[in-house]
């Protein structure tokens, strides 16, 4: 169970990309004129999840540490704005710049990740949280740490964490529902 107090100051749930919100597989291929393709799986659950955070003020990041198409595509079909990518995997800057933007502070950032690019930006947030697919060094510094793997419905889990421990899911969950029942106005 996530801490009340820390879960009601997130604004912003940053989220990394490779072995979060995906199962770290990347399929590299070529496609017919030879031009190199890049896909990733992402989990359908993990989306509905990031779809019932509307309306709770808090807004949805990506930071990742690889250049992708693929992440690209998938940020605009969840209407995530905030997509940060960095082939350096310079994350905290990154983060940062987006604070800055949004008038936020760090104590304000849930962050998700797996791997050690993450270990820097884990170390500022307010809620460090790592995946159970995660590296022991990220899982030591974490608050919180899934039972669900990345790419399997990590980021699903976070969400009803944090919103549980706000005592806010089952709001969230009616008005999702109360938007797709077709009989509001
Ligand atoms: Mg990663």
């Amino acid at each position: 169970m996530l801490d009340p107090r820390v879960a009601r100051r997130v604004r912003l749930l940053a989220l990394d990309v490779d072995g979060v919100l995906t199962d770290n597989g990347v399929y590299i291929g070529a496609a017919g004129g030879g031009e190199r393709v890049e896909l990733k799986r992402f989990d359908i659950q993990d989306g509905l999840g990031l779809a019932l955070l509307d309306g709770t003020g808090i807004r949805v990041a990506i930071i990742s540490g690889r250049r992708s198409e693929a992440t690209a595509l998938r940020a605009r079909e969840l209407r995530i704005d905030d997509v940060l990518q960095d082939s350096g995997a310079r994350k905290v800057p990154l983060l940062a710049s987006l604070l800055d933007k949004h008038g936020l502070g760090w104590d304000e950032v849930a962050f998700v990740g797996d791997d050690l690019a993450d270990v820097p930006v884990m170390q500022r947030v307010g809620l460090p949280i790592a995946v159970a697919n995660a590296v022991p060094e990220m899982k030591a510094i974490a608050a919180y740490v899934t039972e669900a793997s990345g790419g399997r419905g990590a980021v699903r889990e976070v969400v009803t964490a944090v919103l549980r421990a706000r005592d806010e899911y089952d709001a969230a969950v009616a008005r999702y529902l109360a938007a797709r029942d077709g009989h509001d106005s």
